[in-house]
């Protein structure tokens, strides 16, 4: 198993109609990147997750395989 970042992202979340933060977890593949292993929050059930900007931005960070502190 690669090494595990965890990620704290901020956004509005249509949801909830208000700012929420989403704990993210990417892990460390061979090559360099990362791919997210854990995005908390009920992504799959939530009606407005095609628009999700939190999600993006989750999406975003690994796959521009950005360096994460
Ligand atoms: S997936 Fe839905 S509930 Fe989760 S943060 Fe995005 S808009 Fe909110």
């Amino acid at each position: 198993m690669g090494e595990i970042l965890e990620e704290f992202i901020s956004g509005f979340c249509r949801s909830s109609n208000e700012t929420r933060t989403v704990a993210c977890e990417y892990e460390r593949q061979e090559d360099g990147s990362l791919r997210m292993t854990e995005f908390d929050c009920n992504y799959e059930k939530c009606p407005n997750s095609a628009a999700c900007l939190i999600y993006k931005e989750a999406r975003k960070r690994a796959d521009g395989n950005l360096e994460l502190d």
